[in-house]
């Protein structure tokens, strides 16, 4: 574990509402509202009713959507995110968020308020890198989708290195693909990578479209064929896997049958992702731990998994070398 721990690690897969775990509601809460006040108190009641069953992850993502809900909300809920990457000696972040409006903030709003906390985070926890991907809701109408684009397209020529894609999720059984499609190629089109979700529930016809359609990385995978697990390594296109999400939210039955285990047997392109590290209690050596304890994995496959994770990452080719040399180095130093 304290190899894995020290290990300078890669993150491609996190949502930032899903990437708050209990502490860092609480230390959210706190700065929001002060720690005597009765709107803290109040949600201390609420946490402790989570604890005590952390299943409910849920229920936790709207949790977490109201206290990010006003624009210091969510500059401090995006702090917090990096910092606890950052202490569990993540190296490099690609964080994907979904661009929401309310009475308080506009979806351009929103992505500043990001951009500008993760400008602050990064003078402040300078031993990690933290890119962004704003997130398309496919449960949400696909105007929005477009404004998304939209936004992500602008905002991506104003800040080239922080704004490097985008991610296509939400809940899998809502929205076409074929009608966000279009939106996504206009994206592609000026350069922003694609992480789509797919295959994380059966749906072989929509799995067909994705793959013909194209991505830079798989979101979860889980319910890819052989054949397609073939096709993806052929077009060297990393499978997102996050363990401990899809046993909690049920995708999965237990750790043992996770794809990840065909996916390493076919020896295609795979990192180990965290997804929502808040909601699912978890981090990424965690993760890391659980994958090794489950298929015995050895700490140089370890250092190989983070070194792929490297190579799929949206960084530049000068920052994955960079990366690759903080593994190298840990690698060396432990030899
Ligand atoms: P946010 O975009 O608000 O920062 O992060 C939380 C959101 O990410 C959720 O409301 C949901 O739309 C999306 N999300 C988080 N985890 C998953 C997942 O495992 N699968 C899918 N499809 N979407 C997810």
């Amino acid at each position: 574990e304290h190899f894995l721990k020290g290990l300078p690690k890669v993150e491609l897969h996190a949502h930032l509402n899903g990437s708050l775990g209990i502490k860092s509601l609480c230390d959210l809460g706190e700065r929001l509202y002060g720690s005597s006040s009765e709107e803290f108190l109040k949600l201390c009641a609420r946490f402790s009713q989570f604890e005590k069953n952390m299943d409910a992850c849920f229920e936790k993502f709207a949790f977490v959507h109201e206290l990010t809900s006003t624009r210091d909300g969510l500059r401090f809920a995006t702090e917090l995110a990096v910092r606890d990457f950052a202490e569990d000696n993540v190296q490099y972040v690609e964080l994907r968020t979904t661009p929401k409006a309310n009475e308080n903030y506009s979806r351009r709003d929103y992505l500043q308020t990001v951009i500008d906390a993760i400008k602050e985070a990064s003078e402040t926890y300078p031993e990690i890198t933290v890119k962004l991907l704003p997130s398309i809701n496919r449960a949400e109408p696909v105007d929005v989708a477009e404004e998304t684009v939209s936004l992500a397209v602008e905002l991506a020529q104003a800040h080239p290195n922080l704004i490097l894609g985008i991610d296509l999720s939400g809940n899998p059984g809502k929205g076409r693909f074929s009608d966000f499609a279009p939106i996504l190629a206009q994206a592609r089109d000026t350069g922003l990578k694609l992480a789509i979700h797919c295959a994380e529930i059966e749906n072989p016809s929509e799995v067909k479209e994705m793959l013909q359609f194209g991505m830079s990385r798989c979101g979860h995978g889980t319910f890819l064929t052989p054949e397609d697990i073939e096709q993806l390594k052929q077009r060297n296109i990393a499978i997102e896997c996050c363990l401990t999400s899809n046993i909690k939210s049920g995708t999965v039955p237990s750790l043992e049958e996770h794809h990840l285990k065909r996916i390493m047997e076919a020896d295609a392109p795979k990192v180990i992702c965290t997804d929502d590290s808040g909601v699912f209690d978890t981090t990424l050596t965690k993760e890391f731990l659980i994958a090794a304890e489950t298929f015995g994995l050895t700490r140089q496959q370890c250092i190989d998994l983070t070194l792929e994770a490297v190579h799929h990452s949206f960084a530049s080719e000068q920052e994955q070398i960079q990366m690759a040399d903080r593994v190298g180095n840990y690698a060396v130093i432990l030899a």
